[in-house]
């Protein structure tokens, strides 16, 4: 029996991951969850999955979670430190799926005590990937990629040899505007942005997959968690989502990750540790599909992807500050006191500001991420109350 813990159970990833749990229940026990806002949900997920400890990120519903699951032996947490009271219950594998940098602590407390962490929250590398690598190295335990792409890299390279790596491709969907022009993305709102073509995600990735956020974060996650070099890395748009990513090698030969955009796939290869379960997915039929399309980002339309590359080149907390102040663009967005584009504005003057001040160069510590985290969101703050 594998002893599991869900942070972000709530989510999508949350609960895709115990759709898989209650495919297969003998073989796992879970010990604890969380979520934030969705109490409902996480009460009723903890007592069909017997969990023995739950948290809510927000403090005032602690009471309201403790009612709907009174009668059941399950603890009950609540706060920043109720989340982190689950993250440190050792157990054999947990799901960091909590969105933001809110799940950079809960993930490296599971780590500092010992448990194997499945990454789906890519901020927590991107902002801190060297301390996450460094834990993980001195705990003895596994960092296992969810993101899809990530994932598919992993399945590419399994059994290659690092040096024959030459290059790394990973795919973008485009997004919601992928067949609109530059200038249709003016006036584009929150709720347009927020529907995915092919995947069914959380709002706040939808939104970054649309912007190229989300593929500029997943550049610098996949350089932490693979080590790979910025000339090793490219992205390519690919309006079918059906291949992953594509690991190139030193003779000509490509190898390419094609599977249904179903998380589910992604989160079971990192549940059975690199071994495939049956899972209900459709197959990809590629006959059907008849062609695979694939193109060069344009980086005028998608500037935030070229703001992702520019944050490889710079390192030290450069990724901590571009992701806090892409998560401050993005809120003002959804308060419609940002537009589509402005938010790459937003980080791009947030990112200058901040190098100008040489503020970024440091080593990447704990204190040094949350500390530029906060002055990254504030520079930017101050630059949305300009426009
Ligand atoms: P969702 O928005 O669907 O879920 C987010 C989860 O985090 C929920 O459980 C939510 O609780 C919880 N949460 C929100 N704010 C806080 C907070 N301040 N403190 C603690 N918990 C909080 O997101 P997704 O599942 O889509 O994404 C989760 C992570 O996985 C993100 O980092 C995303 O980039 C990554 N990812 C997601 C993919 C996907 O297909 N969805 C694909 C690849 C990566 P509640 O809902 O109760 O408020
Ligand atoms: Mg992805």
């Amino acid at each position: 029996m594998k002893n599991i813990s869900i942070l972000g159970a709530t989510g999508s990833i949350g609960q895709n991951t115990l759709d898989l749990i209650s495919r297969d229940r003998q073989k796992f026990k879970v010990v604890g969850l969380t979520g934030a806002s969705n109490i409902e949900l996480l009460a009723e997920s903890a007592i069909k999955f017997k969990a023995d400890v739950v948290a809510t990120a927000n403090d005032s519903k602690f009471h309201d979670l403790k009612e709907m699951l009174s009668g059941h032996q399950i603890e009950v947490c609540a706060g920043k430190n109720g989340v982190l009271e689950v993250a440190s219950r050792q157990a054999d594998w947990v799901m960091s799926s909590i969105v933001g940098s809110a799940g950079l602590l809960p993930g490296l407390k599971a780590l500092e005590v010992g448990s194997n962490l499945a990454l789906a929250n890519k901020e927590s590398m991107v902002a801190a990937g060297p301390i996450m690598k460094r834990m993980a190295k001195a705990k003895g335990v596994k960092l296992m990629p969810v993101d899809s792409e990530h994932s598919a890299i992993s399945q590419v390279i399994r059994g290659e040899e690092r040096s024959s790596l030459s290059k790394i491709i990973i795919t973008a969907s485009g997004g919601a505007f992928r067949d609109l022009t530059k200038a249709d993305l003016i006036g584009v709102t929150p709720d347009q942005a927020s529907m995915h073509p092919n995947w069914t995600m959380g709002q706040r990735i939808t939104i970054d997959s649309a912007s190229l956020f989300n593929k500029a974060l997943e550049v610098i996650e996949a350089k932490e968690l693979f080590d790979l070099s910025i000339s090793e890395i490219e992205v390519l748009i690919h309006p079918q989502s059906l291949v992953h990513a594509i690991a190139c090698f030193c003779d000509g030969g490509m190898k390419a990750h094609i599977g249904p955009p179903d998380m589910r796939h992604a989160i079971a290869y990192a549940l059975y540790e690199e071994k495939r379960f049956n899972l209900p997915v459709d197959e990809v039929n590629l006959s059907e599909i008849g062609t695979l399309d694939f193109e060069k980002p344009d980086l005028s339309k998608y500037p935030a992807l070229r703001l992702g590359f520019d944050v490889l080149q710079q390192g030290g907390l450069a990724g901590a500050a571009f992701n806090a102040a892409k998560e401050e663009a993005l809120d003002n967005f959804l308060d419609y006191k940002l537009s589509f584009l402005g938010m790459a504005d937003i980080v791009r003057a947030t990112m200058e500001e901040l190098t100008s001040k040489n503020l970024l160069s440091s080593e990447v510590e704990l204190e040094a991420v949350i500390e530029i985290d906060l002055q990254a969101r504030s520079v930017a703050k101050t630059f949305v109350e300009k426009i």
